[in-house]
This record gives structure tokens, C-alpha cells and sequence, in this order.
């Protein structure tokens, strides 16, 4: 059985209390989240996404509820919240307004070396965050991180948490603001970050789009609550009620159900690009009097 490393409990949060702009961001949320899931928390702005996410790491504390990580209490007396930290790491929204070293390397650096590891160390850890984040260190570490794309930006603030070797990895919209093929870019990452090297990830994200592809687990928030919590399919069965909190779901879901009312005979829950490809082909090579190779006696002939 896998185990809970992020458990929150009836959480509570209110941004300037007491004070005539007082704002409620988070009602009562509770949620655990499992060694090794790949979660996407979705809502759209002001929903309290980053005002959850916040409190995993202890950035930000409760007015009343509980936060354990690896099942200590982290508001407990007692308790190193570095320690969380490093233990939960945290990829802010445009993380790259935060790069200010002059050289991808010494950025990537900053928090192992804060950390008080021994030059060796860091260099290691440097080392091993650009490779998992596929930065080839002798093309990057003396670059200026301020000439780079936008992708690779992203990457070196990713690299500058991962050379903290956390367990958990918290990204807060982290393609926001990129064109598509950084979107991609940046979603293949993140992709490979659990499915190559183990990480618990949790996506903050607005776009139905951008986590249908490959989140395990799709928890929906609106107005500092959680509405929806499970597997994407099961939520997206819930079209109406994600339209009506301007989420909606991902329009080739929209598109393979349009179909269906029209007669055709495609599965409805569709959520993929991928998926509607595989659904549509045949129907499309039918018509179009072609058969797949693969559906020839000698499809597999000369691979
Ligand atoms: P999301 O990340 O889903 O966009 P946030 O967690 O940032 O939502 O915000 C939730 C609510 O709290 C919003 O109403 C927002 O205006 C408010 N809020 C967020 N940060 C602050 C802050 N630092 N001070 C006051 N209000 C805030
Ligand atoms: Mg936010």
C-alpha cells in the first residue's frame, strides 16, 4: 500500500483578518496526497490553489486544521520547518522572475549551498538536478540564466528545487504564460519527472487541457473549497458542473461527445487527443477505403 506523505485537515485561511479586507481563501479542506501520485489541483483564479499549496510546505500557516508531512504535525512545537521545506519542494508561479545569479549553475546552487552542504556536495547536486532535468551541464552551467527561452528558464528554477532533493514536488502554474511548444516542453518535463524519476508531483493548473494528459488524479477547487476529487475520467463525467465554475472540460471530450449525440457510435468519455485518434481512425481509414497497416495479415512484415 502506498503512503500518505501530504495530509491536510480542515483547513482554514484568511488573508488580512480582522481587518475590513478580510478575504476567506480556504473553508475546511481536507485532502491526502500518496507517495508516487500525480495529482493536478484545478480551479480557476482565486479558487485558493496557491493558498493550499502553500500550506504544504508550511510557507504559509493555518488559522485553524492541521498540516502533516510524513505524518508529523508540521505546526507541532518542536519541528523544523527547513526541514519540511526541503522535504516538500515548492516551484512558484514564474519562477524565473526569481533566477538573479549570474550562471544557470551558481542559481541552481543557492539553496543546497544556503543549506550548508560543502562545495563537493553542491556541485554534485547541481549536477544531478540539471541532468534530471535534462540541462546538459557543460552547454549550460556558466550561462547566464536571464539569455535562455522561456522552457529552459523553467527548468533551471525546477533544477534550483530539485538539487534540494525533495520528495515532493509542488508546481504552481507552471506553464503559465508559455506558448504552446514551451507548454509541451515544460509538461514533458514534468511528465518525466514522476514517470522517470519518482516524484510525487503536485500540478497547480487552470488548464483542463494541459493536466488531462497525464494526471492520475484531478482535485477541483472553487472558492477555497475542494468540489471534486478522483480519477480525470470521473470528473469530467461532471461537464455541467465544471462549466458552470468556468472550468469546463477538454474540448476534444466536448468534441467525441458531440459526435456521440449525433448517432455515431464513439465513446463518450473520451479525454485525450490520443484517445479520439484511436476511436476515430478506424471509422476515418473505413471510409477512405485504406485499412491500417497493422490491420493487414502482413502488417508486422520488415519492422
Ligand atoms: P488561486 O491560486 O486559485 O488563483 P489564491 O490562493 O491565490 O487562488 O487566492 C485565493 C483568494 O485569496 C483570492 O480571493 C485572492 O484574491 C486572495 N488572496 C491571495 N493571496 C492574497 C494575499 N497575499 N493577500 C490578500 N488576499 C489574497
Ligand atoms: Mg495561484
Amino acid at each position: 500500500m502506498s503512503s500518505t506523505v501530504i495530509e491536510v485537515r480542515d483547513l482554514c485561511h484568511t488573508y488580512m483578518r480582522g481587518t475590513p479586507l478580510a478575504r476567506q481563501a480556504l473553508r475546511d479542506v481536507t485532502l491526502s496526497i500518496a507517495e508516487g501520485e500525480l495529482v493536478a489541483i484545478i480551479g480557476r483564479t482565486g479558487s485558493g490553489k496557491s493558498t493550499l499549496v502553500q500550506h504544504f510546505n508550511g510557507l504559509l500557516k493555518p488559522d485553524s486544521g492541521h498540516v502533516f508531512v510524513d505524518g508529523q504535525d508540521i505546526w507541532q512545537k518542536g519541528v523544523a520547518l527547513r526541514d519540511v521545506r526541503r522535504k516538500v519542494g515548492l516551484v512558484f508561479q514564474y519562477p524565473e522572475h526569481q533566477l538573479f545569479e549570474e550562471s544557470v549553475a551558481s542559481d541552481i546552487a543557492f539553496a543546497p549551498r544556503n543549506m550548508g552542504l560543502a562545495d563537493n556536495a553542491v556541485d554534485d547536486a547541481v549536477r544531478e538536478a540539471m541532468r534530471i532535468v535534462d540541462l546538459n551541464y557543460e552547454e549550460f552551467a556558466e550561462r547566464s540564466p536571464f539569455e535562455l527561452s522561456g522552457g529552459q528558464k523553467r527548468r533551471v528554477a525546477i533544477a534550483g528545487v530539485i538539487a534540494m532533493r525533495p520528495k515532493v514536488l509542488i508546481l504552481d502554474e507552471p506553464t503559465a504564460g508559455m506558448d504552446p511548444r514551451g507548454r509541451e516542453d515544460v509538461l514533458g518535463e514534468i511528465q518525466a519527472l514522476h514517470d522517470e524519476h519518482g516524484y510525487t508531483i503536485v500540478l497547480v493548473s487552470h488548464s483542463m487541457e494541459d493536466v488531462a494528459r497525464f494526471a492520475n488524479r484531478l482535485v477541483v477547487m472553487e472558492d477555497g473549497r475542494i468540489v471534486m476529487d478522483g480519477p480525470p475520467r470521473n470528473v469530467f463525467e461532471r461537464r455541467d458542473e465544471l462549466v458552470e465554475i468556468g472550468l469546463g472540460v477538454p474540448q476534444v471530450t466536448d468534441l467525441m461527445a458531440e459526435l456521440a449525440r449525433r448517432g455515431y457510435g464513439f465513446p463518450t468519455d473520451v479525454i485525450t487527443v490520443g484517445e479520439a485518434s484511436e476511436a476515430l481512425l478506424p471509422s476515418l481509414l473505413a471510409a477512405s477505403g485504406l485499412a491500417r497497416e497493422s490491420d493487414t495479415p502482413c502488417g508486422g512484415v520488415g519492422r
